[in-house]
C-alpha cells in the first residue's frame, strides 16, 4: 500500500524540476493528483510521463499568483478531486542575480507575487476544503536562500523568508483545525530554474566544481525534494508542524 493511499493532492510548479518529480512520486505512492503549471506543455509532460508509468494526473494550467485563476483552479482541482488533503504550493522563480542598486520595484513586486503571495492565495483557497475536513497537509517550498544571505538574489531571499515566515504563520493560524504547514528549503537542485548555473559550468569545464559548498559536495536532485514532500504529505508526518525543512546536503548549517 503507498503511502499516500487515498489522499487527493494539488501540487503547483509541477510542470518541471522539483514539482513534476513530486507529483510522480504522490501518485505512485496512491494520491490522486492535479498537477498545476502555467506552462501547459510542461504539465502536460508531466501528465503523460506519470501515464507512462501508469498514473492519471489530471494537469491545469494556471498562473498561481493570480487570484482569479488560484480561485479557478482550487474549484476544478477539488470537484475533480472530491476534497483535498495535501497541498504542496511549490510554483516559483528565480529572478536571476541582479546587483543591488539596478533592482526595480517591478522586479520585487514579480518575485513577491509569484513566490510568496502565490502560497499565501493557494493557502487561503485551498486550506478551507481542508480545514472543513479537519485534517489536511500543506507544504511550501521556500529555500536556502531565505535562511541566509544570497547576494543579487535578494528579492528571492526575502520571498522564501517569507514562505518560512507564511508556514509558521499559517500554522498558527490554523490552530485546532487539524491542519499541517511546513514549509521545504531546497539547497541546489539540478532543475529548470538552475539550469543556467548547470549549462555555465558546463560551457566553462567546471562541472565538478558545482554543489562543493555542501558537505555531500553534490547538488541535489529533484526526487531528493519530491521524498521530504511525500513524508510531510502523509501521515508519518502527523506530528510535523509549523517548521522548515532544509533539504541541502547540509549546506545551511556548514
Ligand atoms: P523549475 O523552474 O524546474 O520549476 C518551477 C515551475 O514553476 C516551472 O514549471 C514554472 O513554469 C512554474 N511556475 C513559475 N511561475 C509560476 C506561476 N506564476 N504559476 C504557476 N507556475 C509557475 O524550478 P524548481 O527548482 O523545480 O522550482 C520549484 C521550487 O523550488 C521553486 O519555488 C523554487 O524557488 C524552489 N527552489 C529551487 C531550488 C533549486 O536549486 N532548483 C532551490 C531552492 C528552492
Amino acid at each position: 500500500m503507498g503511502r499516500l493511499e487515498g489522499k487527493r493532492a494539488i501540487v503547483t510548479g509541477a510542470g518541471s524540476g522539483i514539482g513534476r518529480a513530486s507529483a510522480r512520486l504522490f501518485a505512485s505512492e496512491g494520491a490522486q493528483v492535479v498537477a498545476v503549471d502555467r506552462n501547459a506543455a510542461g504539465v502536460s509532460e508531466t501528465a503523460e510521463l506519470a501515464r507512462k508509468e501508469g498514473f492519471e494526473i489530471l494537469a491545469l494550467s494556471a498562473d498561481g499568483g493570480s487570484e482569479n485563476e488560484v480561485v479557478d483552479f482550487i474549484g476544478k482541482a477539488v470537484a475533480h478531486l472530491g476534497g483535498l488533503d495535501v497541498l504542496f504550493a511549490n510554483a516559483g522563480i528565480s529572478g536571476g542575480l541582479v546587483p543591488l542598486f539596478e533592482q526595480t520595484v517591478e522586479h520585487w513586486q514579480e518575485v513577491l507575487r509569484v513566490n510568496l503571495i502565490g502560497p499565501f492565495l493557494a493557502i487561503k483557497h485551498g486550506a478551507p476544503h481542508m480545514v472543513k475536513a479537519g485534517a489536511g497537509s500543506i507544504i511550501c517550498t521556500a529555500s536556502v536562500a531565505g535562511l541566509r544571505a544570497n547576494a543579487g538574489g535578494n528579492p528571492y531571499s526575502a520571498s522564501k523568508a517569507g514562505v518560512i515566515s507564511l508556514v509558521q504563520t499559517t500554522a498558527a493560524s490554523l490552530y485546532g483545525t487539524g491542519v499541517r504547514v511546513n514549509a521545504i528549503c531546497p539547497g541546489l537542485i539540478e532543475t529548470g530554474m538552475t539550469k543556467p548555473i548547470f549549462d555555465g559550468a558546463k560551457e566553462r569545464g567546471t562541472e565538478d566544481k558545482i554543489g562543493q559548498l555542501n558537505p555531500l559536495r553534490r547538488p541535489g536532485q529533484p526526487h531528493e525534494i519530491a521524498a521530504m514532500a511525500l513524508f510531510l504529505a502523509s501521515d508519518d508526518a502527523s506530528y510535523v508542524n509549523g517548521q522548515a525543512f532544509p533539504v541541502d546536503g547540509g549546506l545551511s548549517s556548514s
